[in-house]
């Protein structure tokens, strides 16, 4: 190892999807946006593939075609196309699209008759989140999409919705959403047409909630063994659920301070008495969070050590204790599964006031990435 790796452990990543295969008796769509959540679009990809997933998710088109150009072949989804994306592209990536606007699916369409390819349309409505989806344009949008569908214009492959609140299973909120879903789909059926697949269930609604899971759930972030919310749904342990990434690194420098010593920008923390100091060859380029405080740190044989001061650019200093056995150049594990008392995503997550999505999502790709079987 050079000075700091993420190590995979694909076969957790394929025991997650089965399980929740198993669980909701439903297919997967795997959730490999944003480089899949850091672990690696196409090793992903391909294990979560051999696993069972029935579906690609994505956000951008250029994910999607990545996915295409590695030869996975099972249908992909992108959902978060601007309208001035290369559709054709799309198309003759046999790439299916979210469409969530007359002028995209007008866009689409375009693409469509220029390729004399039909595209693959999935239909997103807003049920209440309020971010993507079809909301005020829908009486328009309706007739607009089940015309086309039915001159064989576009496939409606499906129809969708996202869950603001599914990590909160208790919440109202939820059941509202359900509700206008399976209402619009009444209307959109209405017009004459049927899509082939419904999908509304992210990981925390296909964990919680067996109403919503329809067609296929999209499994983001149980599939890398990580959960929605530890403190609402309970944490991997309990959800019976395998974190994937492991993180190590090096320290750069292992020293002896006297007690009194101002670490780091600021000099926020000062040593209270002498101790050993190791120097992580970690920083906030890597994105490990600057403003993670010492409720988390780093794993050294059998030891926790806690962060000591602010974290720079490229390094972090940990407080080893004066016994500590370690000497500049050896290993530490920044976070992994927490099977051996080390710090988890979780726990750098609670440090560093943001969701375990974050932490895993912002590891920078200078940090190369391991896959173990
Ligand atoms: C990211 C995303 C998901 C996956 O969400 P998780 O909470 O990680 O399971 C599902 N659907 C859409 C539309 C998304 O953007």
């Amino acid at each position: 190892m050079a000075r700091a790796q993420i190590e995979i452990d694909l076969s957790a990543i394929a025991a997650n999807v089965r399980k929740v295969i198993n669980e909701t008796k439903v297919d997967v769509c795997a959730v490999v946006k944003a480089d899949a959540y850091g672990h690696g679009l196409v090793s992903i990809a391909q294990v979560a593939t051999d696993a069972g997933a029935k579906w690609l998710g994505v956000a951008l088109l250029e994910e999607a075609i990545t996915l295409r150009t590695h030869g996975l072949s099972i249908p992909i989804i992108a959902w978060l196309t601007p309208l001035t994306e290369d559709f054709d592209s799309a198309l003759r990536h046999d790439i299916d699209l979210g469409v969530s606007s007359i002028a995209l699916l007008e866009k689409v369409m375009a693409a469509g008759e220029r390729t004399g390819i039909t595209p693959r349309i999935h239909v997103e409505v807003d049920t209440g989140m309020t971010r993507g989806g079809v909301l005020n344009e829908w009486p328009v949008f309706l007739k607009k999409v089940s015309a086309a569908t039915l001159s064989e214009k576009v496939e409606l492959v499906g129809f969708f919705s996202h869950f603001a609140r599914a990590d909160e299973p208790q919440e109202l909120a939820n059941e509202m959403q359900l509700k206008k879903f399976t209402n619009l789909l009444s209307e959109l059926k209405a017009t004459g047409v049927t899509p082939k697949y419904l999908h509304l269930a992210n990981s925390a609604a296909a964990l919680s909630n067996p109403n919503a899971t329809f067609d296929f759930v999209r499994l983001g972030i149980a599939m890398y063994g990580l959960s929605p919310d530890v403190k609402t749904m309970g944490s991997s342990k309990e959800l019976g659920l395998i974190p994937a990434m492991t993180l190590r690194a090096k320290l750069h420098l292992v020293k002896q301070v006297p007690a009194g010593a101002a670490v780091g920008y600021g000099g926020s923390a000062i040593t209270t008495v002498e101790t050993k100091v190791g120097v992580v060859a970690m920083g906030y380029a890597d994105g490990i969070p600057r403003n993670a405080d010492n409720s988390t740190g780093v794993f050294f044989n059998g030891d926790r050590a806690a962060i000591l001061g602010r974290v720079s650019m490229d390094q972090f200093v940990v407080d080893l204790g004066l016994n500590s056995k370690a000497i500049t150049g050896d290993e530490v594990i920044v976070f992994g599964a927490g099977n051996v008392g080390e710090y988890t995503v979780d726990d750098w997550a609670s440090a560093s006031a943001t969701i375990n999505y974050e932490i895993v999502t912002r590891i920078a790709s200078r940090v190369p990435r391991i896959y173990n079987r």
